[in-house]
């Protein structure tokens, strides 16, 4: 027996339910389950997403099993709504939309009206007794018709701003203008009746092929771009950006059609259980009279707000559902609580109200800002909707950045005037130079420029440019646009339908009344309250949230997996302690000879390392030993109690070489030598290949003084604190090596210099010593090392460099090219290559343990903070991550979230 492909939905026999996603896509899934609720949802089918490789592989046709598969379900359909499809006196028509099993808003296809034709048009306008109805439907289904099935899905690539919709637009736009019509609506059945023929006539004379006038053939004509939008360039864009894998495919629901444009006792609307900008619980939502659903997320006219209480200065002369239709409102609102109560989750719903009645056509689990997440999830576990862990889970990781991230600093903005408003669609502020265009912001963005993207409305083609722009701003479009909830999802700061700016995209300018703006001009957006500023406001963090406190609280109650952080300085270590870092991975020593108050320090460890002789080179390091003890024991002091991984000096000694003339003399006159001299000795550390070369514990085989004056230094800092009533925790670690002879060495100082402070100071210091597992040959011979190492931390930027041979430093010159032609799943040096380095990883974890039971293990490469990474981490058995400050709450969620998976 062939495979099932076709699952019907409707008033009885409903096949599927929400748990079928993977096969009926995310729409199909909920629109089955919602009619087994009883929802009012109007009868169809949806061909399976597996169906859509098939359809490719095959040529893009469709066998004869699925074709038979369908005609069954279309006759169930017209059952249910007692209509026939292609039925000249009581037509059916349809819809074929997309839907994969992840929301994709804005990134496929969908077409409407289906089935109008000569054959059926009479019999529709003598139904509906609304011949203008009947040709507007008309017109909308050849515009979608025409552009989607005719051009898009037949590979056809106008010239930039001509496709074949626009150039229907503009048939439509001069007979609005010459007949002085403000609104689509002011067209009469005759005019419409005319446009659709200037319309089929264009077509032909474009696209060289006639618009079809066969039921049958435009419903597999829509079908079929449906699954061919998958391989369309937005779908593969945001695939890439959303990790979506290519095989997972769309389904295409066909679905009865509904009218919201059957005349003023008709709308059609979007909604969401719950804002989903700022979590608010309240019904939010927007609506039209008069129009199909298209017409509210496209953003051609500003819609109606669905309540009074959550009208917006945009909106609020509009009337809204709650006032218009008292009944119609209390049932969506009805239709609201059972849908959230069912799916304990947030619900974006779509509507339609035909001739007074409501019809359901879509509820699905609503895109959110970061900070509607944490605000719902946290409202539901209070409300006893959902549980701790639930809640827990409700979160993305990387949302959290958002909450993390820079607001305008309010004393700023109460000072500032805003020039323009709009409607608040991702919060957060944004700071930024104006560009015009998808393809400018993602240059500009990759030039090292912070860039709005400005536009006129929404496009969903515009995906890589939003992605690349710190916020967005448009001057049409509603809340649930497509940028709007794209923008969201990706907790973009972000502003649609600021109406009163006028956008010159030839000339590259926007002019709000007096103020004009060019490209490369700078603007601040409050995306929480849709404001937009001339200039750079300051920004600022917006951390002191108590939901976010409480929040985290329950994370960490879920969460096995420690979470460090790396930091240097004692003020990075505060911040990452307020974070909730339980310690640092990786302390770098030798960031102190980088930025602020370096001089000194740099100006010592140059001379070390430029020394000639044993004697020299005792004498700098005995000068720079007080700076490293310093920078050590402030640390220590700010992390007191908790671990702190001090790593030994690591880089190539070259890189500490002074370039500029000035700088050489003054080490030369320090040092009793002649400038060029000084010259001669950097030079002579030069290596071809620094990276490999004489650095990590290589340095201390070569100048174990160098060992010595570190661990020295640490020892003292940690008695000296000890001393004085604190609890340092130092853990000393040695980078780069790659044969435990190596780890022996140094231990055999590090016991010494241990023994001299106990003497000296009478502290005996409790630490740890421990390796960075950092070359592949550690990992082959992890438990050797283990004899020595009583911890181990994946310094997985050089392992992923040494497992690869992809110099981490040179990675820019062909990284995208990998991504871009799908050879890599993701850029390796932020997410750990499971397949590769993951492998060295866990033979490292099994074979370390084998030698030593307890051996701590952790990792504080840069994907430590990553969340797929972390997960991964605590799949491999890793004791902690550690991440940078600002991380380390998305490295605790992450963690958290990876234990609460492997317990289902
Ligand atoms: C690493 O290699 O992963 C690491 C943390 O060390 P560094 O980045 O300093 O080489
Ligand atoms: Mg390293």
């Amino acid at each position: 027996m062939a495979n099932k492909y076709v699952y019907y939905f409707g008033p009885d026999g409903t096949e599927g339910d929400a748990s079928m996603k993977n096969t009926l896509g995310g729409k199909g899934a909920n629109l089955a389950e919602m009619a087994k609720l009883g929802l009012p949802v109007p009868a169809g089918f949806t061909i399976a997403c597996e169906f859509c490789s098939v359809y490719i592989a095959e040529g893009r046709q469709f066998p004869q099993s699925l074709r038979d598969e369908v005609a069954q379900a279309l006759q169930k359909t017209e059952a249910a709504m007692g209509m026939t499809y292609g039925d000249p006196e009581n037509p059916l028509l349809l819809s074929c939309r997309s839907g994969a099993r992840q929301s994709m808003p804005g990134m496929m296809e969908t077409v409407l009206n289906v089935g109008l034709c000569s054959k059926t048009i009479p019999g529709l306008i003598k139904k509906t007794g609304n011949e203008r109805f009947v040709f507007d439907a008309y017109r909308r289904l050849i515009m979608m018709y025409s552009d989607v099935v005719m051009e898009k899905a037949e590979d056809i690539e106008p010239v930039e701003g001509n496709g074949i919709r626009v150039q229907l637009e503009h048939i439509m736009a001069k007979l609005k203008k010459s007949k002085k019509y403000a609104s689509d609506t002011d067209m009469s059945a005759d005019d419409l009746k005319k446009l659709c023929k200037k319309f089929k006539e264009k077509i032909a004379e474009v696209l060289g092929r006639e618009f079809p006038d066969d039921s049958q053939e435009q419903l597999w004509g829509a079908t079929g771009a449906v699954f061919k939008s998958w391989e369309g360039k937005r779908s593969v864009s945001y695939r890439k950006i959303e990790g979506i894998p290519g095989n997972w495919g769309t389904a295409c629901n066909v679905q009865s059609m509904v009218f919201g444009n059957l005349g003023n006792t008709s709308a059609t609307g979007v909604a969401f259980s719950r804002n989903p900008a700022t979590g608010e619980n309240k019904f939010y939502g927007e609506w039209l009279i008069n129009a199909q659903g298209e017409d509210v997320v496209a953003g051609i006219r500003t819609p109606n707000p669905l309540n009074e209480e959550t009208k917006n200065p945009q909106n609020q002369h509009l009337s809204s559902l709650q006032t218009e239709w008292p009944e119609l409102y209390k049932q969506l609102d009805d239709n609201r609580s059972n849908l959230e109560k069912h799916y304990k989750d947030m619900q974006d719903i779509e509507f339609t109200i035909q001739e007074g009645k409501l019809y359901m056509l879509q509820c699905r689990n609503g895109k959110r800002t970061g900070t509607a997440a944490l605000n719902m999830a946290m409202d539901m576990l209070n409300e006893g909707l959902i549980d701790e862990k639930t809640a827990v889970m409700r979160v993305q990781p990387a949302q959290l950045d958002e909450l993390l991230h820079p607001i305008i600093n309010p004393e700023s903005e109460k000072n500032a005037q805003a020039f323009l408003t709009g409607l608040p669609a991702g919060p957060g502020g944004a700071v930024g130079q104006i560009v015009f265009t998808s393809v400018d912001a993602v240059a500009q963005a990759r030039a090292g420029a912070t860039v709005i993207l400005v536009r006129e409305e929404t496009n969903p083609e515009d995906v890589e440019g939003m992605r690349a722009a710190e916020g967005i701003l448009t001057a049409r479009g509603g809340m649930t646009s497509h940028a709007a909830l794209v923008a969201r999802g990706w907790g973009k700061c972000c502003i649609v339908g600021a109406g009163d700016m006028k956008v010159d995209m030839a000339g590259r300018r926007l002019t709000v009344g007096e103020v004009k703006l060019k490209e490369g001009d700078v603007i601040t957006l409050n995306g929480t309250k849709g404001r937009v500023y001339e200039g750079a406001l300051e920004m600022m963090d917006a951390t002191e949230n108590p939901r976010f406190q409480g929040f985290m609280k329950l994370v960490d109650k879920c969460r096995t997996l420690g979470v460090r952080t790396n930091a240097d300085t004692p003020e990075d270590a505060k911040i990452a302690r307020d974070f909730g870092a339980e310690g640092i991975g990786l302390f770098r020593t030798e960031h102190m000879f980088y930025g602020a108050g370096s001089d000194e320090p740099l100006f010592k460890l140059r001379k070390m390392i430029l020394s000639k002789t044993l004697e020299e080179r005792k004498a700098a390091l005995a000068e720079l030993f007080p700076f490293v003890k310093q920078s050590v024991k402030g640390t220590l002091e700010a992390m007191d109690g908790l671990p702190v991984t001090i790593r030994l000096l690591d880089p190539p000694l070259h890189e500490f070489v002074p370039q500029d003339q000035a700088k050489q003399k003054e080490l030369a006159a320090s040092l009793g030598i002649k400038p060029a001299e000084v010259k001669k000795r950097g030079e002579a550390l030069h290596e071809t290949n620094p990276m490999m070369g004489h650095r990590g514990v290589r340095l201390g085989i070569t100048y174990p003084e160098v060992t010595e004056m570190q661990v020295r230094a640490i020892f003292e800092a940690a008695a000296e604190l000890k001393l004085s009533g604190k609890s340092p925790k130092p853990e000393i670690m040695v980078p780069v090596t790659c044969d435990a002879s190596e780890l022996d060495n140094t231990k055999v100082i590090v016991d010494r210099v241990h023994e001299e402070v106990k003497q000296q100071t009478g502290v005996d210091v409790q630490y740890l010593y421990g390796t960075m597992i950092e070359i592949p040959r550690a990992c082959l011979l992890a438990d050797k090392m283990a004899k020595t190492a009583q911890f181990f931390s994946f310094g997985t930027n050089d392992l992923t460099q040494m497992c690869f041979g992809f110099s981490r430093d040179d990675i820019g010159g062909f990284l995208n090219d990998y991504l871009e032609k799908n050879l890599l799943e993701a850029d390796p040096f932020q997410t750990i290559d499971q397949a590769g380095v993951g492998q060295l990883i866990q033979m490292a974890v099994i074979k370390g343990r084998s030698t030593r039971g307890e051996l701590k293990i952790g990792i504080c490469g840069e994907q430590g903070g990553d969340p797929a990474s972390v997960q991964f981490c605590f799949k491999s058995g890793l004791n902690y991550v550690s991440c940078s400050p600002y991380r380390v709450p998305i490295a605790r969620l992450a963690a958290a979230q990876a234990a609460l998976k492997a317990q289902k």
